[in-house]
């Protein structure tokens, strides 16, 4: 190893976090990384050989371990092989990529997707391929990371609206200069705090400065509409974005993201976004299990309902108990607590408890604004959501976030 100075600020950053991680394990309030050794059902975890509740899945529809798709994982393996030699341009497409890619084209309503290998890629190469110097791209200030890099990587004028701000996303708009291009982007449902974007008013202003609309459905697709669509569903506002992004990873048990479009945009991504390009395709199984994932969803309908029963239980439910759920509307659900520590603290008296969930801190949210970001899926049942509520309750009482 060559010697390095161990006082220069990468040394001072690494030495920095390490002490954070240090100190908080001391104190027995560290609990992220941790290995599941079982997903049972998925509303239920085995972790270090004990059994607790799963309260931070992003497998709304429960849908992780479904019988077709495991099965579809396994007859790809058993047809392709377990990985896929080279880039799609040149030897690594197959045909379960282009079955995959209709699927999404026709459950999104678009006419044609293209498929990346994870939604913080996809982010990262589509918006750095559409936008560039000289094009101004208008982000919620709430949005994803993989959003925020993808506009900082782009080279074009990065602009950002207070969040979910509608005037202030026009005020965004008019500033851009007469010609130019313009890219919105936002969430359909926001990572941290549940809530969902004003999208009428969104898609209004889009259309009244003729600007490119691009929303990011990770936490919608499953979760919006009646039939699990997302948010052009949900608003009845069909064929109204421009560029759909989505997942693979949440809702649809799988790893990957898309975009739906059409066709042209998508021929267009093929031959220019980098991360289709120059880096290797989705693995078969991984891209059946996505495929049959998308058609489950449309067979079992009552996934999304139940979904939609239990969200409203969970948010009820806490607001009930006295705690600040924020402004979810959906199945993500923010506890909030206030300063890290008491993020922290409620988690130790949670997870004692059997209950697995996971605190959020600054900076991944503002100073003073730590919380518990807690998640519902249409596996649990009511009476286990009930119990997770009783015990985030008492232990919100012992470290005093409750009084
Ligand atoms: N967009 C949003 C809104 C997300 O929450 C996430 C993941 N947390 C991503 C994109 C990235 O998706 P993936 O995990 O599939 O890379």
């Amino acid at each position: 190893m060559i010697s390095k100075l161990n006082d220069d600020a990468i040394a001072k950053r690494i030495q920095a976090m390490t002490d954070r991680v240090s100190a908080i394990k001391r104190d027995d309030l560290y609990f992220y990384n941790q290995s599941i050794s079982e997903l049972r059902g998925g509303a239920r975890v085995l972790v270090n050989g004990r059994e607790m509740g799963m309260y931070a899945s992003y497998s709304y529809l429960g849908l992780v371990g479904h019988p077709r798709i495991n099965a579809a994982a396994k007859a790809a393996i058993d047809q392709f092989g377990t990985g896929t030699h080279g880039v799609r341009t040149l030897a690594g497409s197959l045909t379960i990529h282009r079955e995959l890619e209709e699927t999404i084209a026709k459950f999104k309503g678009a006419e044609s997707a293209v498929t990346y290998t994870s939604g913080y890629v996809t982010n990262l190469t589509v918006v750095s391929t559409l936008v560039g110097r000289g094009d101004y791209v208008i982000s919620d200030k709430l949005n994803h990371a993989s959003i925020v890099d993808g506009c900082l990587m782009s080279g074009a004028k990065f602009l950002r609206f207070n969040h979910n701000d509608m005037e202030a996303l026009e005020n965004r708009l008019a500033q851009v200069p007469t010609g130019a291009s313009k890219l919105v982007i936002s969430d359909a449902v926001f990572s941290m705090d549940g809530d969902i974007i004003d999208f009428p008013r969104m898609v209004t202003l889009c259309r009244k400065y003729n600007a490119w609309l691009m929303v990011d459905e990770a936490h919608s697709v499953g979760v919006l509409g009646k039939s699990g669509r997302g948010i052009e569903e949900h608003f009845g506002l069909e064929n109204t974005i421009d560029i759909k992004m989505g997942t693979l990873s949440k809702t649809i048990p799988s790893v990957g993201g898309y975009i739906a479009g059409k066709q042209d945009l998508i021929e267009f991504l093929r031959h220019t976004s980098r991360a289709y390009i120059f880096s290797a395709a989705l693995p078969p199984a991984q891209a059946a299990a996505a495929k049959v994932a998308f058609e489950v969803i449309q067979d079992e309908p009552w996934r999304v309902e139940k979904l939609r029963a239990n969200s409203n239980l969970f948010i009820r439910g806490l607001k009930e108990r006295g705690f600040d759920t924020m402004l979810t509307k959906t199945a993500i659900v923010p506890v909030l607590c206030g300063e890290d520590e008491a993020a922290f603290a409620i988690t130790r008296e949670a997870q004692h408890e059997g209950i697995f969930v996971l605190p959020v801190v600054s900076p991944a949210v503002p100073p003073g604004l730590s919380r518990l970001r807690a998640t519902v899926t249409a596996a649990h049942e009511p009476n286990e959501i009930e119990h997770a509520m009783d015990v985030i309750w008492k232990a919100g009482k012992q470290i005093g976030i409750l009084s």
